[in-house]
């Protein structure tokens, strides 16, 4: 249900997430707009199962888990990486392609997308590109939401490269930089990303586009 959610400076936000790399980036991201900022993780929420097959779908049950157990809005976020000559996989598999029996290993989850891509013969890096994909999901406990989405283009590298950020990032290389997101300073990466695309789309939609209200 769409609502047109919107947020006032000193409201409680709930971010509906327990990845603490994502969760850093949305404390720098909304860090100018004086919201009272309380993870899913430190509520102590139980993480919801992501049994959709869309990045909204997620989004909508991470949200809407995380508004009704501490009944107030909640911000999810949805994302993956998406490789074209893969066929959008991982998608919103990504955070599956790097399990393992003992917790997430992102080294693993790399080194799966790049034998795929040998596999199919992709090693030119023109065969080798792909997107980062955000969709957000801004819900309220009384069952409503908005949905705001970003995407940022570019091209698998390999070997991974860099070591700040978190998940892929050392494998991304963005369109128009020859640096991966590995190797970016956190705010050049928050500049340019799905999830800054997305949350751009957010801070018009419910924070009214300004800074200072
Ligand atoms: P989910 O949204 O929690 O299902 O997980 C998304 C997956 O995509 C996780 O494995 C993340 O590490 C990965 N991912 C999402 N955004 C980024 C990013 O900005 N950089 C690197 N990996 C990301």
């Amino acid at each position: 249900m769409a609502g047109k959610l919107t947020l006032r400076r000193g409201d409680r936000l709930v971010i509906a997430t327990h990845n603490a790399g994502k969760l850093e980036e949305f404390r720098a991201l909304l860090s100018p707009y004086g919201l009272d900022i309380v993870s899913a993780g430190e509520l102590g929420l139980p993480e919801p199962e992501e049994t959709g097959t869309t990045f909204v779908e997620n989004a909508r049950l991470k949200g809407h888990a995380a508004a009704k157990a501490a009944d107030c809005i909640a911000l999810a976020d949805d994302s993956g990486l998406s490789v074209d000559a893969l066929d959008g996989q991982p998608g919103v598999y990504t955070a599956n392609w790097a399990e393992t029996p003992t917790g997430r290993d992102f080294d693993l989850g790399m080194r799966r997308v790049e034998d795929k891509l040998t596999a199919v013969g992709a090693i030119e890096p023109a065969q080798r590109s792909g997107s980062f994909n955000a969709t957000f999901c801004l819900a309220h406990p009384d069952g409503r939401d908005d949905i705001f989405t970003g995407k940022v283009d570019g091209t698998l590298v390999w070997p991974p490269r860099g070591d700040s950020g978190h998940g892929f990032d050392p494998v991304f290389m963005p369109r128009g930089y020859d640096i991966t997101f590995g190797e970016m300073q956190s705010a050049v990466k928050n500049g340019i990303s799905h999830r800054a695309r997305a949350f751009a789309e957010f801070v018009t939609g419910a924070l009214g586009g300004d800074i200072e209200h």
